[in-house]
């Protein structure tokens, strides 16, 4: 059967199929504690190989698991039957139109690459996830990726406006936002894109009270199908938001229309270093008054490993200001002129020397004193997570989505159980 279903594949594909050993076991991992070889690997060069591939593996009931970067951390981008990874070949970007701000890209579009084609026009796809050289713009929708901005921009969800995919039966549905007479004639029909629409309308319409009651309200949440984007009648209905945080379990996504926005005009970063990591995430909720662009916490464990690497320790010294604080909060502010920042990083002073929060801080306002910042919390992190010796990190709770407000408290029975 798998001679068979390896011949199927190959017939027909501009990508390539692998079968062999040493493929299978490299796609047997991401960035998760997981492993599960597959049966094999198409690497896709168009959406003609992804339709190809649906029919086939659908013809011999074998499971298809996309695959971007594979950095994803729960297991979501392994399974046991075909892997088809889009990164290689299908990462074109289509089109980009600055004047409304969007572009059409393929899947395989790794975000830093897109970012960099976006540059000249001075636009940028917004969430900036940390993998962003590696990961793409295919696996940032199925898991609906958010980065430091999220703050402000949100989460992808927030800048996908279309997109065509590969349904289970093999058909490419275009998935838009329609007005009410369009989304009567799209639940028309007798197909599965007619089927999905019709499915997720009766839902949130009969479901709409408990949707509202149980979804939790945090802004990162990412867990599970995105039903409360359909709830609230008066927006328009775009099945696009339901492909969006699903895995790879409803469709494949093979072009996206995504929403850009420009770059910043001006950017400060205020460092502030806390005596106790609790105190950092107690004041969280005050400093998110402030407006921030980003607010990210390096605890003691993270800023310690800085100290393995001389060029890495050299850079901890220069950005604090004391040898080993408890944690250091870094609050990045955007404006549109550079005039603005002083007077909002004055009010955001104020407010944490009235804390109580054993507390200091330091203002970085050129590109480069910036930079120093996010290049710590980068490399400090990666050494973190690849330490020397038997002990190892683990990531092993990922995604929570906590409120600010219970961030403290979250975070300290947490680290009560840890030490347990
Ligand atoms: C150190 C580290 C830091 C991270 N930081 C962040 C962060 O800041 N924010 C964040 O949100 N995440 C983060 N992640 C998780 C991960 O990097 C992101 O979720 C990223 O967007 C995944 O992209 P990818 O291309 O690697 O997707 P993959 O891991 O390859 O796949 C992710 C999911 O997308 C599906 N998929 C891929 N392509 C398609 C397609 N064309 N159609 C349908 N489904 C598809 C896969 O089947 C899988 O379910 C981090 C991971 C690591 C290891």
């Amino acid at each position: 059967m798998i001679d068979t279903l390896r011949r199927e594949l190959e017939s027909g594909i501009g990508g390539e199929v692998r079968f062999d050993r040493v493929s299978r076991g490299l796609y047997s991992t991401d960035a998760s504690v997981y492993q599960i070889e597959p049966l094999g690997v198409v690497i896709v060069r168009a959406r003609g190989d992804v339709v190809h591939t649906v029919e086939i593996a659908r013809r011999h009931g074998v499971s298809i698991t996309a695959r971007g970067g594979g950095t994803s951390q729960a297991g979501q981008a392994i399974g046991p039957g075909l892997q088809l990874d889009t990164s290689k070949y299908f990462n074109r970007v289509l089109e980009v139109n600055v004047e409304e701000r969007w572009a059409r890209v393929e899947p395989g579009v790794v975000l830093d690459e897109l970012n960099a084609a976006l540059r000249p026009h001075r636009l940028r796809f917004a969430p900036d996830i940390s993998t962003a050289s590696r990961a793409t713009v295919g696996g940032m929708i199925a898991n609906n990726s958010s980065g430091a901005r999220s703050v402000l921009y949100g989460k992808t969800i927030d800048h996908v406006l279309e997109l065509e995919v590969v349904l289970a039966d093999a058909s490419i549905a275009h998935l838009r936002a329609l007005a009410p007479h369009e989304l009567e004639a799209a639940c028309d029909g007798q197909g599965l894109a007619a089927a999905g629409h019709r499915t997720v309308r009766t839902l949130a319409r009969d479901c709409a009270e408990e949707i509202e009651r149980r979804f939790p309200k945090v802004l990162r949440r990412v867990g599970g199908y995105n039903l409360d984007e359909f709830v609230d009648a008066s927006r328009p209905f775009n099945l696009a938001k339901i492909i969006v945080g699903s895995e790879g379990t409803l469709a494949l996504v093979v072009v996206a229309k995504i929403n850009l926005v420009p770059l910043p005009i001006a950017k400060a970063v205020l460092a502030i270093e806390f005596d106790d990591l609790l105190d950092a995430l107690a004041a969280t909720p005050s400093v998110l008054r402030h407006r921030p662009s980003a607010v990210e916490v390096m605890d003691r464990f993270i800023l310690d490993h800085a100290r393995e690497s001389p060029a890495l320790d050299a850079l901890r010294r220069g950005v604090l200001q004391t040898d080993g604080p408890g944690a250091l909060l870094c609050v990045e502010l955007y404006a549109d002129r550079p005039g603005d920042l002083p007077p909002r990083l004055d009010a955001l002073e104020r407010d944490l020397a009235g804390s109580g929060f054993r507390c200091r801080w330091r203002r970085a306002e050129t590109p480069e004193a910036q930079a120093r910042i996010w290049t710590l919390r980068e490399a400090a992190l990666g050494l973190s997570m690849a330490m020397k010796g038997d002990a190892k990190s683990l990531s092993f709770v990922e995604d929570t989505a906590v409120a600010p407000e219970k961030l403290r408290e979250y975070i300290d029975r947490f680290l009560q159980i840890v030490r347990r």
